[in-house]
């Protein structure tokens, strides 16, 4: 059975109860919580029982979260930034395990953090320091890490591929995987399906959208120019189990939201027939 989830960004400009109606009328079944600057997310943090029971009373299970934006310092030059990201995804860790969720996507950089003249090795060994010290907080909360791949140009970014990904998730343990986000993936050139070879047993999740004619991520896939067909066939051979979250932008409208939703779920149901 494929399984395929919507990110709750698609509804950040929503108000909790509405953008919990959206989703649940959307014919997905699964959801990743996401975009911690819209309503939904900032009520589950209050409320991570309750906010998570809504939406399963919708129809939706929550099986992973986005990381906040709190957290995004993992890779900075100053210890007590790192240290505040630490305790954001700890904060969350909590509430995860309160709300039944098994999974936080794990972004290792934020671009500010990287001067452009370091040399790759050191933005690498504070990624692999900061990851090493959530992989253990993680497993004492009995969550999931799932490690995406970020879109970037400069070389001493770590963790743009599958490889160096796995590079630094090397002996965490096995509640640290990846999530292969194949917008990013593709906007640094990559084949996808090599990518996702390359994975094998590590990947968690996946992150699905494509790259629209302005040249920007997290379209509605089918809306760029990517051909799906071989990344997906391989999906269904050798990763059927892995949930398949699309993961598009919120439109500029919230009146075009429920016709968003409405075309993300064909794409699901056209590849579900596949
Ligand atoms: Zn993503």
């Amino acid at each position: 059975m494929k399984r395929y989830g919507i990110s709750s960004w698609i509804v950040r400009n929503l108000e909790p109860r509405a953008a919990v109606a959206a989703l649940g009328a959307s014919g997905f079944r699964e959801t990743e919580l996401s975009a911690a600057e819209g309503q939904l997310v900032q009520a589950w943090e209050r409320d991570p029982q309750g906010i998570c029971g809504q939406l399963k009373a919708a129809g939706l299970a929550v099986r992973s979260i986005h990381c906040p934006p709190r957290g995004y310092g993992l890779c900075s030059t100053d210890a007590t930034a790192r240290q505040a990201s630490y305790e954001a995804y700890m904060e969350y860790f909590d509430a995860m395990r309160r709300g039944g969720i098994e999974e936080i996507v794990v972004h290792p950089w934020i671009g500010r953090d990287i001067a452009p003249e370091e040399r790759p090795e050191a933005p690498k060994a504070r990624a692999m320091e900061s990851l090493a010290i959530l992989a253990e907080r993680a497993r004492r909360f009995g969550v999931k890490l799932a490690v995406e791949n970020l879109p970037g140009k400069a070389p001493n970014l770590p963790g743009q591929t599958v490889e160096e990904l796995l590079e630094l998730i090397e002996g965490l343990g096995g509640h640290v995987g990846l999530c292969l986000d194949t917008g990013h993936a593709y906007m640094r050139g990559l084949d996808l399906v090599d990518q996702l070879k390359k994975a094998g047993k590590t990947l968690f999740s996946l992150h699905m959208h494509d790259i629209g004619p302005d040249g920007k991520d997290h379209f509605i896939p089918g809306e760029g120019a990517y051909d799906w067909g071989p990344f997906l066939t391989l999906l269904d051979s050798d990763h059927a189990n892995v949930v398949r979250t699309i993961e598009v932008k919120p439109p500029e409208s919230n009146d075009i939201i429920a016709e968003r939703l409405r075309k993300a779920a064909a794409v699901k149901d056209a590849w579900e027939k596949r």
